[in-house]
């Protein structure tokens, strides 16, 4: 279940060591965030297909647009199958649950990045909406949030803020995509959180106000939690606003799973060496069990299941 780099690399092992697979993928391409989420810019879409395709020549079989917890759900896909690797990242977007988040205009972060890469709202011949702004605010300090940035300069945008309530060392993006953005032009607004997105009588998205945050005193962890000032706040103007503050597993894979153990952060619990859940049968890998990770640490994940199903596999 899943075709992001956990899925494909446990795929293309099994079906290297002679097991027929299929792959159920609820887009209709394949790929992962590979495919929907990281810019064209920064990974052209040809080489991730080239993949794809080789994947396929291996005789991996994939079966698009089918939601497993929907259509299928994994408790029949156990019966179906012999064993099942579930893959499906952690897709689901966190919001900050304040005032004006549903206004026109506010899009999460895997909203406007599928709209753009995988629906090619960039590309005229496409019928995909996007809104493109021309001031652009966008939540948060991890690489999604400055590949939202990047892309939605892009777009056409003339000020594209970043809005990070931490400071710069804190960022969990990388130091060179930080750098990238600041080159071409993103501003960065650090120790800043926002209280309320501002919008017309339309419903249209019209700004953010945030308020300035300082470093408060260190919790267990050493870890300085930021607390905001009081009267400090500040609007800025915006026509488009992308939250980029985080994501968790859809919990639709838990529907119809009997025995799958789920953790309080709503990942799946799996064994750190073999992918193994508390389903019999049923492994899993990837930002699924991790929560939002890397490429490599999924492909990783993939390639130890992909193992540990073969054993499986012989021993029952
Ligand atoms: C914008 C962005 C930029 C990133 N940049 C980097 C980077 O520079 N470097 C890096 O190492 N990592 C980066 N990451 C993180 C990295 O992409 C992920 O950690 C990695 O893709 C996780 O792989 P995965 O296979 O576990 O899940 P995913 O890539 O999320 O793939 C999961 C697949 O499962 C499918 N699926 C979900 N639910 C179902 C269901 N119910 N039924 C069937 N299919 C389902 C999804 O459609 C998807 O295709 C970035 C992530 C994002 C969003």
């Amino acid at each position: 279940m899943g075709s992001g780099p956990a899925g494909l690399t446990a795929a293309a092992d099994l079906a290297r060591l002679g097991y027929k697979v299929t792959i159920f993928e609820s887009l209709h391409k394949a790929g992962g965030v590979l495919s929907y989420g990281i810019p064209e810019f920064r990974l052209p879409k040809a080489i991730v297909q080239q993949e794809v395709e080789y994947i396929k020549s291996l005789g991996v079989e994939f079966k698009p647009n089918y939601i497993i917890g929907r259509i299928k759900t994994l408790d029949a896909l156990s019966e179906e199958f012999d064993a099942v690797f579930l893959g499906t990242g952690a897709g689901l977007p966190r919001f900050m649950g304040i005032e004006g988040e549903n206004l026109n205009g506010v899009y999460s972060a895997n909203e406007f990045l599928t709209r753009v890469n995988l629906m090619k709202a960039y590309d005229p011949e496409y019928d995909t909406l996007v809104r493109k702004g021309k001031k652009v605010v966008v939540v948060g300090g991890g690489n999604v949030a400055m590949d939202s940035a990047r892309s939605a300069l892009r777009l056409g945008a003339e000020e594209v803020n970043v809005v990070y309530r931490r400071g710069e060392e804190e960022m969990p993006a990388r130091r060179e995509e930080v750098e990238h953005a600041r080159e071409e032009g993103i501003v960065f607004r650090l120790f800043s959180n926002p209280t309320r997105v501002l919008g017309d009588d339309k419903f249209n998205v019209t700004g953010i106000e945030c308020i300035k945050m300082e470093p408060g005193e260190p919790d267990e962890s050493g870890r300085r939690s930021p607390v905001p000032i009081e009267g400090s706040e500040f609007t800025l103007e915006a026509d488009v606003v992308i939250i980029a503050i985080g994501t968790s597993p859809n919990p639709i894979i838990f529907k119809g799973s009997e025995g799958l153990e789920q953790s309080r952060r709503g990942t799946v619990v799996a064994e750190a060496g073999t992918g193994a859940t508390s389903k019999p049968g049923v492994f899993a890998g990837g930002d699924v069990v991790t929560g939002a990770a890397t490429v490599i640490s999924a492909m990783g994940a993939g390639k130890k299941a992909a193992k540990a199903i073969d054993e499986y596999l012989k021993n029952n």
